[in-house]
Parts: structure tokens; sequence; C-alpha cells
């Protein structure tokens, strides 16, 4: 067998600020009042990595974390104990309902099927979602009485708001019909809010807070402002530099034409990494503050950048790749949640 070399270097990074990130989750919690703050932590984090964020969530003193399928389960209990991670998409199958068995997470049920499958094979401790007006997952308040939901052991009695980022009277309205609920259902702790719901205010938070976009540096309501930090910072390196004569084109089909001599400059980062294809001609990477507009189409791995106002670069130097999720103008094309949660694996790696 082939002993395989250690890799070189990559040629582009992602750092997490930990401090930041453990800072967003004292706030969050402090910001839901009488509540503990969980922590959304599906999607690998939402692109900053589970191996990361979930240790320093964990230190800060998180107790519950969410997730979405099973298959998350196993490297977020790598670091907490399964009974503190709760499962979204609930059960579907035998084998589900072992697996939570076997690890210890906790199915969030979300239909009288679910609830019955989870019986049908052991019961024990579960969460409950509930829909109160998003119309995803969980069960209808009518069936609150049901004897299928009677037979739950539930933990976390929980629902999800439809519109937690705008101001609306549904925010109201889905806080009642969860205080509705718990009136009808048997449980330990009541949980509603998501980032944007910790923005609404204390009488959102019930027992338990479930932020995961503002942990990692997103604002998504002007209340949250003042007490967010930026956590990912995405880096990638100048691959070469070239000169361009006037007509000359660049990238893919062509479509952008040099009208004088030019001196530019490409990059290692590409749509396979996240850097998707929204985010080319009109936005800019850049060095030491200095703007270096995009040229062309974004490739799969790569980038064109107009040097013109970084004309002492070269191969090797490395260019900051605005990853600022609370910037406008990249929110015009894509929102916070997708500029993170589409961070490519080969920023994940180190
Ligand atoms: C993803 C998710 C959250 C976290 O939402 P953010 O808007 O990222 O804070 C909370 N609750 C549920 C049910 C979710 O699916």
């Amino acid at each position: 067998m082939i002993e395989p070399a250690a890799s070189p270097p990559p040629t582009l990074r992602l750092t997490v600020d930990s401090e930041a990130l453990a800072a967003n989750w004292r706030a969050l919690d402090a910001l839901s009042g009488g509540a503990d703050a969980g922590a959304a932590v599906k999607a690998d984090a939402y692109g900053l990595g589970v191996d990361t964020c979930v240790p320093v969530l964990r230190d800060a003193g998180c107790r519950t974390f969410f997730v979405a399928h099973w298959s998350e389960v196993a490297s977020v209990i790598r670091h907490v104990p399964g009974e503190q991670v709760a499962v979204l998409h609930g059960v579907l199958s035998e084998a589900d309902c072992a697996y939570a068995r076997a690890t210890g997470a906790v199915p969030v049920i979300n239909s009288l099927d679910q609830a019955g499958l989870w019986s049908a094979t052991g019961g024990g401790r579960c969460h409950l979602m509930v829909d109160t007006g998003i119309n995803r997952l969980g069960i209808a308040l009518a069936e609150a009485g049901d004897q299928a939901v009677a037979a739950l052991e539930i933990d976390i009695l929980m629902s999800h708001l439809a519109s937690a980022d705008e101001r609306t009277a549904m925010n109201r309205m889905q806080a009642e019909l969860l205080s509705e609920a718990a009136e009808a259902i048997p449980h330990h702790r009541l949980s509603l809010a998501n980032s944007a719901g910790i923005g609404l205010g204390e009488a959102f938070a019930f027992d338990l807070t479930r932020p995961g976009l503002a942990l990692y540096g997103g604002v998504p309501r002007d209340e949250l402002a003042g007490h967010i930090r930026p956590v990912a910072q995405v880096q990638a390196q100048l691959l070469q530099t070239r000169n361009l004569a006037p007509g000359e084109a660049v990238g893919y089909n062509a479509t952008f034409i040099a009208p004088t001599h030019m001196r530019v400059g490409t990059v290692s980062i590409g749509y396979a990494d996240g850097f998707l294809r929204a985010r080319g001609p009109g936005n800019a990477l850049f060095h030491q503050g200095r703007a270096l507009p995009i040229l062309g189409k974004v490739s799969m791995d790569m980038v064109v950048v107009d040097l013109a106002a970084g004309r002492d670069l070269a191969a090797g130097d490395w260019l900051n790749v605005p990853w600022n999720i609370a910037d406008a103008a990249q929110q015009n094309a894509l929102s916070a949640y997708e500029l993170l949660t589409t961070i490519g694996a080969r920023l994940r790696t180190r």
C-alpha cells in the first residue's frame, strides 16, 4: 500500500471565531430572559462545522442541540450526550426509532403516525411539534386530545414561527396557539422562538429558545443588531495574475470584455465552495480594505478579479471573501441562511 503524503496547505480557508460564537450564544441566552437558549446545529452548524461549533456552544453552557436528520446525530454526539440532541424530522421508520434508542438522541414527533410509531416501538422521552401556522411539520391543534399524543412522554412541546423576522400579527397568534396547545398537552418545557423570535421579546421565549442563524453571525431583526458579532471569515489565495489587452475576454461565455489594458487575478474559490454565481459581477473580493471587483462568470473552482486597486498583489496572496451575512447587497441574491449553508466542504476540512 502506498502511504499518502500529507497534503499541502489549502488555498482557501474558513475561520470560525470561537469567542464570537460563544459570545453570541451567551447574548442570545441573556436575551431569552428566564428561558434557556438551545442551539440549532443542523446542516453542519449552518456550514461552519459541527466539530468546530458544538464544543464551543457546549462550553458556553448550551444543553439542547437541534439537528434535522438522524444522519446528523453521530457527529454531534461526539461532543455532547445524546439526550441533549433533538432530531427535528422525527421518526419515519422502526430503524429511526432503534437509532434514537441506541444513541439517546430524542425525536421531535411531528404527526399522529409518528407518535404511534414511537409508542409502538417502546416509547420513552420525546419532543412534540405543534403546527401553529407554518404548515410544514407538526400535529394540528385539533389533534392535541388524540390518544396517540396522550401516550407520549413529552419533554419539549414546541412550535415554529413563520415570519419572526417581520412585524406581523401572525407572531402573536402563533404564540397564543402554542399556549393553547400547552394547556391540552402535558409537557415539561415549551419552546417557540428561533433567532428572530428572540428579537420579538421575552413573551416569545417560553422555557427554551432555538437560535441558529444569529449564533453564526446573522442578524434577522434589528433588536439583535448590537448583540451579535460576526463569526465566519472566508479567505482565498490568488493563483495567478495576468494582463489583458483591450477586447480580451474573461471566463466562460466571455461575459466580460476588457475595455482597456487591465491587470486581473485568478482566485481559488468558486461555486463548488459555496461562492455561488449569484455573487459574481457587481460584487468584489477585498485585500486590506481595497475592493477587487469580480469579472465574468464565477467558475466551479475559480473567480477572476480586477486588480486595478491591488497592482502589488501576486500569486499566493490571500484575499478576503465577504461572507458578511448581514450585508444587504448580498441578500438581494441570497439569504443569510443560504450564504452560510452553501459553504463548500473544501472550506470545512480544516
Ligand atoms: C432551523 C430551525 C431553528 C433555527 O432557526 P434560525 O432562524 O436559524 O434561528 C429553530 N427551530 C426550528 C424548528 C428550526 O427548523
